[in-house]
């Protein structure tokens, strides 16, 4: 099953592909992570894409169909991915049916974490993660069980993402509304959009996804 977690920054999508990829053994293709790898080499692209990221503005779509074109043919998407932060344009979306044509994939569902926007400042800017094993925490909404050490592998060392600053978060929800959010008809259109309560409870909102996609 191939599917695309929808919403701006902050509304979880990167928690819930993180559970589906534990309950469905499907890969999670995370854009933002593929570039923050890409950032911290010191490359020319490398420093391109860490500025254009710090300023809370979007990667070209050359850039990024290239990226993740070059990553669903890697042998691991044969049983099925989780696309996360891609597409985020409607250039990005129309090059992502044509390549999935031309492997004779398709994509099975579209899920919108729809999430009030006066929330998203609070969520995004207390969010941290190991940086052992990647794991996301929040502050006040999922802390660490025992303080400073990772609930899954036991690391005492954690990172904070340099874009989930406030004044960033602005512009990458800016950049959302004008630019991803154009995304959703073009799907709804195709009767693949489902939409989610973002704002329920974290395990609330898994139920709900897992109830969309048993009906897929
Ligand atoms: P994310 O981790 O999905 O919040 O992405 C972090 C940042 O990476 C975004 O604010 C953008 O600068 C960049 N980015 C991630 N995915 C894309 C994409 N599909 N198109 C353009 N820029 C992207």
């Amino acid at each position: 099953m191939n599917i695309i977690l929808l919403g701006p920054p902050g509304a979880g999508k990167g928690t819930q592909a993180e559970r589906l990829v534990a309950s469905r053994g499907l890969v999670q293709l995370s854009t933002g992570d593929m570039l923050r790898a890409a950032a911290d080499t010191d490359t020319e692209i490398g420093h391109r894409v860490k500025e254009i990221m710090e300023q809370g503005q979007l990667v070209s779509d050359d850039v990024m169909v290239e990226m993740i074109h070059e990553r669903i043919l890697q042998p691991d998407c044969k049983n099925g991915f989780i696309l996360d932060g891609f597409p985020r344009t409607v250039v990005q979306a129309e090059a992502l049916d044509a390549m999935l044509e031309k492997q004779g994939l398709r994509l099975h569902m579209v899920i919108e974490m729809a999430v009030e926007e006066a929330a998203l400042v609070e969520r995004i800017t207390g969010r941290f993660a190991c940086a052992k094993c990647k794991h996301g925490y929040h502050d006040i909404f999922l802390p660490t069980k025992v303080p400073g050490v990772c609930d899954v592998c036991g690391s005492t060392e954690f990172t904070r993402r340099k874009d989930d600053k406030a004044e960033t978060v602005h512009k990458r929800l800016e950049a959302y509304r004008a630019q991803t959010m154009p995304i959703l008809p073009y799907y709804e259109g195709r009767g693949i959009l489902r939409r989610v309560d973002g704002m329920a409870d974290i395990d609330v909102v898994t139920q709900e996804i897992e109830a969309q996609l048993n009906k897929a």
